[in-house]
């Protein structure tokens, strides 16, 4: 990755939080309130569900291109979750930031921490669920994942959850208008 150090990224703001919380609904919502707001589409080696386009909810790339740009250093950050890898493309997300835009990171924790280490004045949000059943009972009727795949994204929740303090902000996701909200007020928006 280069070119770090000229580019500001006081505007990079991440939204993160458990694999379920409804980051994806929140992050939707909060574009078509304030539509100024660049919101990163990311790459994905996991396999499009029904509706989702290409280069509009994310790249899909094969693990021979995603490694590609991994040799390229073309990711301000990827991760590995629930079997898949997932990342996001610096270049241009540094062009939006160049272009004076706030740009906003739908992604989960890991690549939250990496963005934190990389650039500590980037703003990180966490959207925590308002108890562990309302996120299993989320993830499941979502009815795009098999019992496998529920269970590893489960087991991962305990961890996600104690990553909150590492962030400047935890929002409840009670409703997605209050999460919209708070997060606006946050963006001073
Ligand atoms: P899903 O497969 O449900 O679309 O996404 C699984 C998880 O990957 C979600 O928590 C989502 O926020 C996260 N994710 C999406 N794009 C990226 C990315 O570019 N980097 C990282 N680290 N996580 C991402």
């Amino acid at each position: 990755m280069s070119d770090d150090a000229s580019t500001d990224t006081t505007r990079l703001v991440v939204v993160s939080g458990p694999g379920g919380v409804g980051k994806g609904t929140v992050v939707h919502s909060l574009l078509e309130r304030h539509p100024h707001l660049w919101v990163s589409v990311s790459a994905t080696t996991r396999a499009p569900r029904p509706g989702e386009t290409d280069g509009v909810h994310y790249h899909f790339l094969d693990n021979a291109a995603f490694d590609g740009l991994i040799a390229a250093d073309g990711f301000l950050e990827w991760a590995s979750f629930a079997g898949n890898r997932y990342g996001t493309p610096w270049s241009s997300i540094r062009d939006a930031l160049h272009q004076g835009r706030t740009v906003i990171l739908e992604i989960e924790i890991q690549g939250a921490l990496q963005v934190r280490r990389r650039f500590p004045d980037a703003l990180l949000i966490f959207l925590a669920p308002p108890s562990g059943e309302i996120l299993e009972k989320r993830l499941r009727g979502r009815g795009t994942e098999d019992e496998d795949r529920i269970g590893e994204r489960l087991a991962l929740g305990e961890w996600e959850i104690e990553q909150a303090r590492k962030f400047d902000h935890v929002i409840v996701n009670d409703t997605v208008d209050g999460a919209v909200d708070a997060i606006g007020r946050i963006l001073g928006l």
